[in-house]
């Protein structure tokens, strides 16, 4: 018999997964048909700093190390990809708040952070997608306040979110701006069209009309470098979004191994057939790979290792490369039963092919890590 002085005090990791299962569930793929995620889910994951979970306990989080935050990352993106990427969306804003923010910016904007206030991130533009140094949004000193005119696209999250952590040029150099979603001269145009994958996660259009804000809005007073402001924020996005391509190879093996064990043809377990288990050992190794370039990376972040960025690009781009072929292999395993909208697979095979486009495209992952071994002595 257990009483509440054997029973094992569940740590914050294990306290955030199990709410993440509570309220999650088996909902993701109604969501992904309905193309929208339930507020108060985002709300409550967000007041128990679920959605930023590296953030300090002293300052509302929940205090994880990036390791364990993958581990989060990776559960909630095995369970749904769309809430995992309000999370990397929120994570991001928060990160670039604790290293950009000042004093009463990181007080201030992380406890809202951490008590259900979402916020988003807006760095694409109509001519700046792969290349941000392309961006023409701007902010501009205007007496006591800041003015932010421009136009982001793509925002993950917007349509749920309090804040877009805007991106945009300030004089001859850079800034980001906490701009709350319910400013005068902020319009949210909805994408109006169904998007290929991460279906629920909220992707609006954010157009900046000469948005009056005071200049407590923009973080540590702006005048950064441009590179170094999306280097740093990007570094953040590519971890959380290796950890949750490596929870949708978990969610495709899962299925996979399930389906190939009970449906039998041609007179035995399909897993027995010799060329589905081929798929059924591709995607095992799949899953391991993930999980350690996504271990090596966070080890990086943590130990603020010089490799940091090559790191985090490298477990991104194998991360989101194992989670498109993955997950193709575990519908072809599961056949017609992978094939009907709302399945954890087909699910699974259009949210990781979006993988392969976000914080930094395969092609642009190529060409950094093709730069770093040409710098190389071998
Ligand atoms: C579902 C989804 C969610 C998103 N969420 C956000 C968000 O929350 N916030 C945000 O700011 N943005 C967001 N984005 C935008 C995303 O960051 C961009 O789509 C991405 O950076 C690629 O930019 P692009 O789509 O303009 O493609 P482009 O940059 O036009 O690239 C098109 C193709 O050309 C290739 N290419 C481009 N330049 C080069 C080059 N120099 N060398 C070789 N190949 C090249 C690319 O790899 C790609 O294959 C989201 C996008 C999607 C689809």
């Amino acid at each position: 018999m257990t009483d509440t002085l054997t029973r094992p005090v569940p740590d914050a990791l294990t306290e955030a997964q199990e709410l993440a299962a509570e309220l999650i569930g088996d909902r993701a793929g109604a969501w992904d048909v309905a193309g929208e995620l339930p507020l108060e889910v985002l709300r409550k994951l967000g007041a128990r700093g679920v959605l930023c979970a590296e953030v300090p306990s002293a300052m509302g989080g929940l205090g994880l190390d990036s390791r364990r935050n993958g581990e989060l990352t990776a559960y909630v993106g095995s369970l749904c990809s769309s809430t995992r990427s309000i999370m990397t969306s929120h994570g991001m804003a928060a990160w670039m708040v604790s290293r950009f923010g000042d004093r009463g910016q990181r007080r201030d904007l992380l406890a809202e952070f951490t008590s259900g206030r979402l916020a988003a991130v807006g760095f694409s533009e109509p001519g700046a997608g792969s290349d941000l140094s392309a961006l023409t949004t701007e902010v501009r000193a205007d007496g006591e306040d800041i003015v932010v005119s421009g136009r982001k696209m793509w925002v993950t999250g917007a349509q749920y979110a309090d804040y877009v952590m805007v991106l945009a040029r300030f004089g001859d150099a850079a800034a980001v701006v906490a701009v709350p979603t319910d400013a005068p001269g902020v319009e949210l145009v909805p994408i109006d069209t169904a998007v290929l994958g991460c279906r629920a996660a909220g992707h609006i259009n954010v157009l900046l009309n000469d948005v009056r804000l005071p200049a407590s809005a923009l973080l540590g007073g702006g005048g950064q470098d441009l590179t170094m402001l999306f280097t740093v924020a990007l570094s953040y996005g590519r971890i959380s979004v290796a950890w949750g391509s490596t929870g949708i190879v978990r969610a495709c093996l899962k299925a996979a191994v399930e389906h190939a064990r009970h449906r039998e043809q041609s007179g035995k377990k399909i897993g027995e057939h010799q060329l589905v288990a081929r798929h059924l050992a591709e995607l095992f190794v799949a899953e391991q790979v993930s999980t350690r370039v996504c271990e090596h990376a966070s080890a990086a972040w943590q130990s603020f290792s010089p490799d940091l960025v090559l790191a985090t690009v490298t477990a991104k781009h194998v991360s989101a490369g194992h989670a498109a072929h993955g997950s193709s292999a575990a519908v072809q395993v599961l056949g017609s039963a992978g094939a009907v909208d709302g399945h954890v697979v087909a699910r699974a095979y259009r949210d990781s092919k979006i993988m392969e486009i976000i914080e930094g495209s395969n092609e642009i992952s190529q060409l950094i890590l093709a730069r770093h071994a040409l710098s190389q002595q071998y």
